[in-house]
């Protein structure tokens, strides 16, 4: 197939989704780990066209979502130097901080701005000597290669003026920590972008310790449905493995060139995830020898993070134990325009795609 429309072929759908009910006789649970899968599978109405005995979880797969209160509360503390100007993704300004968020902070005289990518943020370093230049570097495997090279392009032009402070995070050690926390599922929808960039095998380690199939899946209303049959094939044959439906875009190693640029630049050390608290060598941070262009190490700043509004559940939906309906607060005191939490603030987060999707915005 070549176009989207050819993904979206209702003949072709209903046949697969004949095929999906017939092997799907006894109840399975499945987890997308992708903020683009949870944003598809709404706006195609894909729950609607499963047999009642399978149901679909968003997880952890959103990265604006997981990032920690605490990593918002040290960019606006950093927002509050002098001379500083923070460089953010547009997602991230309206998440609630402890106390404030970076669009409130902006609002109060502090210099952020919002960018599409890493090198935007060194463009502004450049254009700007006197000032320091903080990238707020959020994002899995889709978005930490960017930020690597960003770091190695401002060696090479002898930039004192650049700095990131990361929170990039990798998936696997999540996946780990969901199931280890004793949610029960049957198999993996594993994300596609990120594995465009990472390959398949890093869900080997997922599929072996846990026996969970694993499926690496695109995005059109045929891939989430073929990879659901996949996981249901799995499951019927007892043969849990990694498979890569993506194939237009997935290759089994990934992007060599991008995954070497990674290591040269980050360690995976231990870090706090929204709601999944702290998970062993999970987050990117910078190798030693780019201290100099560590926020974390170039500056000083103290902050307090205090615990998640009462009410907000996304830490229990980030984990797949809730669904957005199952807070109070959905749709009610929180909603796109006036944001409780960061599920409700991301394109990709699990409370914004159910309102958007499940007709509560009309
Ligand atoms: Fe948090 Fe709002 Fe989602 Fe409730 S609806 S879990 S308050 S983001």
């Amino acid at each position: 197939m070549k176009y989207i429309d050819e993904y979206r072929n209702p003949e072709l759908i209903n046949k697969l989704c004949a095929s999906i009910k017939k092997i799907a006789d006894k109840p399975y649970i499945f987890m997308e780990v992708c903020g683009g899968h949870t944003m598809a599978i709404q706006r195609f109405g894909i729950p609607s066209l499963l047999p009642s005995t399978i149901k679909l979880i968003s997880g952890p797969g959103c990265p604006v979502c997981v990032t920690d209160t605490s990593y918002i509360d040290h960019l606006t503390a950093l927002g509050q130097l002098d001379k500083t100007i923070i460089c953010t993704f547009g997602d991230l300004i309206r998440v609630p901080g402890s106390y404030t968020s970076l669009d409130k902070a902006k609002a109060a005289g502090a210099d952020i701005r919002v960018v599409l990518s890493s090198l935007d943020a060194l463009k502004i370093a450049t254009e700007n000597p006197k000032q320091n230049v903080v990238f707020a570097a959020i994002g899995f495997e889709t978005t930490s290669p960017g930020t690597a090279v960003a770091v190695l392009e401002a060696e090479q032009m002898n930039l004192n003026n650049f700095s990131i402070l990361s929170a990039h995070k990798i998936m696997p050690p999540a996946m780990k920590a969901i199931v280890e926390d004793g949610v029960k599922i049957n198999g993996y929808i594993c994300p596609g972008h990120v594995s465009t960039i990472a390959g398949s095998a890093m869900y080997e380690e997922v599929c072996r310790d846990f026996g969970l199939g694993c499926v690496i899946s695109g995005f059109e209303p045929l891939d989430i449905l073929h990879s659901i049959h996949m996981l249901l094939v799995q499951l019927k044959n007892n043969d849990p493995k990694v498979e890569i439906q993506y194939k237009r875009a997935v290759k089994p190693n990934g992007n060599k060139k991008a995954k070497k640029i990674m290591d040269q630049v980050f360690v995976a050390v231990d870090g706090k995830w929204r709601g999944l608290g702290s998970i062993k060598r999970s987050v990117l941070k910078l190798r030693p020898q780019y201290y100099k262009y560590d926020a974390e190490h170039q500056f000083s700043v103290s902050f307090k993070t205090k615990e998640p509004d009462k009410g907000c559940i996304c830490g229990e939906i980030l984990k797949g134990k809730k669904s957005p309906s199952d807070c109070i607060l959905f749709a009610q005191n929180c909603r796109p325009e006036n944001p409780v939490g960061a599920c409700m603030v991301s394109n990709e987060g699990a409370c914004q795609s159910y309102f958007k999707y499940h007709q509560y915005g009309k």
